[in-house]
């Protein structure tokens, strides 16, 4: 949906590169992209006419097992660092498509099947070292440039091109994993069930909804081909017996199809999603958060089935809190962590004729369920026409950020991003 030409092409290979093309970019006044695994809703990897930074080429990993520690260059996939980390039995919490760059999806915060457990991604970076607009490297931790450290937290690319980022390891090999599938008037109550239960749950689970047309898949039975479900996927990280336990339970609610359950290594785990979500189908989203699921808005959710247009659009739920809920608001400059319910309409199609259809729809619903929801959205699950949610997105932490790039980037040279306007900014607008 992202169709943009642009004039050129600086494929990086370490971070002189970067520093040469950053000082004369900025010093020529061209608009500049970056690009990590080119994954941005919005678009924001390529640009039209303008420079794209791309940095698939930094891709190295390196690993001490010992201090469970990691340094990955600023041009990895998620499955780069998956793949280095787990010959080691260690895992980075990131996100569950492993073609996702790592860089991206990071720097905004980074959800994913751990989350609950280590936190979000940024809860688990003690380092960044990036080139600034100047084409300086500047070094954020917790001791040197404690500011840029705490931005750089969930603020995107606004500060500069990162070349490495440093990070903490949790030992982890495999998971127990279960499904199953609830349709008809199975859905309603299995949704509200999924709602009480969840906020409970220990931080070992991770249990997500989805609510689409099932795939004419062989996991699927046949008769439900089609038709509107509620697809369920519940991962546990702690003790094998005590998640089956759990798993029963889960599972055992009115009559799911499809149920099963198995242990899965780490790394089936992170690429299991990978063919869902191939590159160049149609994509858009609207996400946002719920405090508490009230019994209204799960009707509106399953409701929505109804109208839903033929593709694999879907509403995904899931629920963080755990330990993404325990770091506090201040520390860093991710949004809202206290509204643990995380909704997003997910539309993906291929027929360009289509994008209407399937926009409209997902922004309808939205509309309907926005009352219910607490401001706030994830920067890396904004769509391009939403410009106006960044300070939504960052509310309380805006005017913090705000002064971190106008020290940083005063001109707006990194601007292609979920965008915080530094207070001297007289850059373009392109985007
Ligand atoms: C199929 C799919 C699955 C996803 N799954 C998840 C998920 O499980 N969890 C989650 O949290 N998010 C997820 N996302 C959202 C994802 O986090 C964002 O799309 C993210 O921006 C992708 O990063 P990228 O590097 O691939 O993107 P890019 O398009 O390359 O970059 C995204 C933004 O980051 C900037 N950037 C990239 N690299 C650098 C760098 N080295 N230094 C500075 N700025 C940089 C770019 O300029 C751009 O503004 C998913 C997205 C897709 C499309």
């Amino acid at each position: 949906m992202v169709a943009r030409k642009p004039g050129l092409i600086a494929r990086c290979a370490d971070a002189a590169d970067i520093q040469n093309i950053v000082r004369s970019a900025s010093h020529a006044g061209i608009v500049t992209a970056v690009r990590c695994g080119g994954h941005s809703l919005a678009g924001f990897s390529t640009c039209e006419d303008g420079l794209v930074i791309d940095l698939s080429r930094m891709r190295q990993v390196k690993v001490d097992e010992n201090a469970r520690r990691a340094k990955f260059e600023g041009g990895c996939l998620l499955s780069s660092v998956d793949q280095a980390t787990q010959r080691a039995g260690l895992v980075f919490p990131a996100g569950v498509v492993s073609h996702t760059g790592a860089a991206g999806l990071v720097l905004g915060g980074g959800t994913g099947w751990l989350t609950r457990k280590f936190g979000l991604s940024i809860d688990n970076v003690v380092g960044y070292k990036l080139v600034v607009a100047d084409g300086s490297i500047v070094q954020a931790n917790e001791k040197e440039n404690p500011d840029l450290f705490w931005a750089l937290r969930g603020g995107g690319g606004n500060f500069g091109v990162v070349t490495e980022f440093e990070v903490k390891l949790h030992p982890l090999r495999s998971v127990l994993i279960a499904r199953g599938i609830w349709s008809d008037d199975q859905m309603l109550p299995a949704m509200k069930r999924w709602r009480d239960f969840v906020c409970g749950a220990p931080d070992n689970l991770r249990w997500d909804m989805s609510l689409r047309l099932a795939p004419a898949i062989e996991e699927v039975p046949a008769h439900l081909h089609g038709k509107p479900v509620a697809s369920s996927v519940a991962i546990w990280l702690g003790d094998e017996a005590e998640g089956r336990t759990l798993m029963k339970h889960i599972f055992g609610f009115g009559n799911p199809e499809a149920v099963s359950s198995e242990v899965t290594s780490y790394l089936a785990l992170q690429t299991m999603a990978d063919q869902n979500f191939p590159h160049g189908r149609r994509y858009y989203t609207k996400s946002g958060y719920f405090s508490s699921l009230n019994d209204d808005s799960i009707e509106k959710l399953v409701g929505s089935l109804a109208s839903i247009p033929a593709g694999r659009t879907q509403v995904e739920m899931s629920y963080l809190g755990g330990a993404a809920e325990r770091v506090g608001a201040g520390e860093t400059a991710f949004g809202d962590r206290s509204a643990p319910f995380v909704l997003n309409l997910l539309g993906d199609w291929a027929d360009r004729a289509r994008d209407e259809e399937h926009i409209q729809w997902i922004r309808a619903l939205f509309a309907s369920l926005r009352p219910a929801m607490k401001p706030g959205v994830y920067v890396n699950f904004m769509s391009g026409d939403e410009k106006d949610r960044t300070t939504e997105a960052y509310s309380a932490r805006w005017q913090r950020l705000v002064a971190v790039k106008t020290q940083y980037d005063p001109t707006n040279f990194f601007r292609l991003n979920q965008n915080i306007p530094p207070n001297s900014a007289s850059g373009g607008s392109q985007g």
